[in-house]
This record gives structure tokens, sequence and C-alpha cells, in this order.
């Protein structure tokens, strides 16, 4: 507030102006409380909702993941887990995207085990031929003829 005398800026509610020395007069009552808000009987929309963006888990990972898979684990198990990965792409909810990443997921590592061991199996297989071949000089084995 100001003082009454010199207009100086002083601190609401002091009796003396701190500048002049002037009294000042009683501080104004505190400002009425506001009427507590009518309540509103007509009837309001509910605050307008965010359009219903369904999200989408993100897929991207779980395609790339699938076509790996695909090519280098033996395929059926990849292809259907790309299968699984696009559709959660596309899918009506996120639960529904989510439990078909799941699938998608399980599918990958059952396909890259399954691969693993398929590799596995391979060098093994050719390893014993060719270290045979290698011990006893008969390469016959290593061409299939
Ligand atoms: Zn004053």
């Amino acid at each position: 507030m100001k003082c009454t005398s010199c207009g100086s800026e002083i601190p609401d509610g002091v009796k003396f102006c701190p500048a002049c020395g002037a009294s000042q007069p009683e501080a104004p009552a505190a400002a009425p409380v506001a009427p507590p808000a009518q309540p509103q009987y007509s009837y309001q929309a509910p605050a307008a909702a965010p359009a219903p963006v369904v999200a989408k888990p993100k897929t991207t990972g779980m395609i790339v993941f699938s076509i790996v898979n695909m090519l280098c684990c033996g395929g059926l198990f990849g292809l259907i887990a790309l299968i699984f990965s696009i559709l959660a792409g596309s899918a009506a909810t996120f639960e529904d995207g989510r439990q078909k990443l799941k699938v998608a997921k399980i599918l990958n590592i059952i396909g890259v085990v399954l691969g693993v061991v398929m590799w596995i199996v391979i060098i093994a297989i050719y390893g014993v031929v060719i270290f045979t071949a290698i011990r006893t000089g008969n390469w016959s084995n290593t061409s299939g003829y």
C-alpha cells in the first residue's frame, strides 16, 4: 500500500509510514472471501477426453529380430514371429499388441536356440568329418561322392 501522507510504498498493515512517520489508517479488512462457487446443475460434458490414441507397442525391434531369426536360424519360427510382430503393430489395443509381441519374442527365442543348436550340430559334424579327413588323408567323405 501507499502512505496516505507522502505516497511512499509501505508494507501493508504498518501503523506509521517508515518514510515520513505519518500514521496510517487501519489496514483495510481482508478481502471478502469469495462466495463458494455455485454448484452447476446444468449438464457439463466431461472434459473432452483426448482422442483415444491407441498406443502401439514398439514392434520395429521385434520385426528386425524376427527377420534375423528367419535368415540365420532355420526360418519357420522367425517367419511366424515376423507375422506376429507385424500383427502387433496393427493390434486394436495395446494389450493385444503386447500379447502378440510376447508370442513373437518367445518364437524368436525358440528359433534362435534351435538355430544355435543347429549350427553347433552342423559345425560339429563337419568338424568331425574334416578332422577325420585330415587325420586319415581320406577326403572322400567331405565331397559327398
Ligand atoms: Zn509517508
